[in-house]
């Protein structure tokens, strides 16, 4: 069965051919985030048959793409050429071309390059296509036992102190659980801050995950501040945050 090019008919299940990819669209494309193995049926055909692959990282898709035996043109796009090649990218699908957005990992959009180029492709009138999977702030959410039903995604906090203080502050007002995307660099000094704002609350530090080290980690910022100190703790952190009622 040719799996890649079936899909399930909503009524009937039966498996139907799917059409082409429609030219002049942008395409989501969503990548492992650590897994290759989670990389969908949908997205392999989808960068097989794009013309082309705006992604954030070049060699980094490029190895991706090895993986999967697929080669195809890449365009870097990144933070700091966004603009210059959101342009471009627009360009092309004014051309009629089918082009692909993948970032480093996980879905582009998220804490990542993305949001711009599709504002723009939308504002232009084209049709940007999601084609879903890994998320970060979705794994660890849904694996972490905190509620899910109310969230807060905060992303990247900034880096200076100050700054991070008012946002953690601002957040205060939110309702449900919170959720952050953090370096490994300042795991410990977020923990330092969640004890000072939130200090009954229950932290979750979702680490590695879909990679030989995952681990969840769960106490209160205090506890897992001790178990910083004696630990050091590498990699990719999703934190998660239930206040409860003990928030001061
Ligand atoms: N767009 C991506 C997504 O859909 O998850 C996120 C991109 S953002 C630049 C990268 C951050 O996501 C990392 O710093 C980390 O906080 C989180 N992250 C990505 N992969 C992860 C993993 N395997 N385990 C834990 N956190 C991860």
């Amino acid at each position: 069965m040719r799996q890649g090019l079936l899909q399930l008919s909503a009524m009937s299940e039966t498996p139907r051919p799917l059409p082409p990819l429609t030219p002049a669209t942008l395409y989501l494309v969503a990548t492992p985030i650590g897994n290759l193995e989670d990389i969908t049926l949908r997205a392999l055909r989808t960068l097989r048959e794009c013309d082309v692959i705006a992604a954030e990282d070049t060699r980094r898709t490029g190895q991706l793409l090895q993986h999967f035996g697929l080669s195809k043109p890449l365009l870097s796009y990144f933070r700091f050429n966004e603009a210059r090649r959101g342009e471009e990218i627009i360009g092309r699908l004014q051309r009629g071309e089918k082009v692909a957005l993948v970032t480093d990992a996980g879905t582009p959009g998220i804490s990542d390059p993305g949001e711009r180029v599709v504002k723009a492709a939308r504002l232009a009138g084209f049709r940007v296509e999601p084609v879903p999977g890994p998320c970060a702030l979705v794994a660890a959410l849904t694996a972490s036992g905190l509620p899910t039903e109310e969230f807060h995604f905060a992303g990247f906090l900034p880096v200076k102190s100050g700054q991070r203080r008012r946002r953690l502050e601002a957040l205060r007002a939110t309702a449900g659980t919170l959720a952050f995307y953090e370096s490994p660099y300042r795991i410990g000094k977020l923990l330092g801050e969640l004890h000072e704002i939130f200090p009954g609350a229950t932290v979750v530090l979702a680490r590695e995950l879909t990679k030989k080290f995952e681990e969840f980690l769960r106490g209160t910022p205090a506890e897992l501040l001790a178990v910083v100190a004696k630990r050091s703790l590498k990699g990719e952190f999703v934190v998660l945050v239930e206040r409860g009622e003990k928030t001061i």
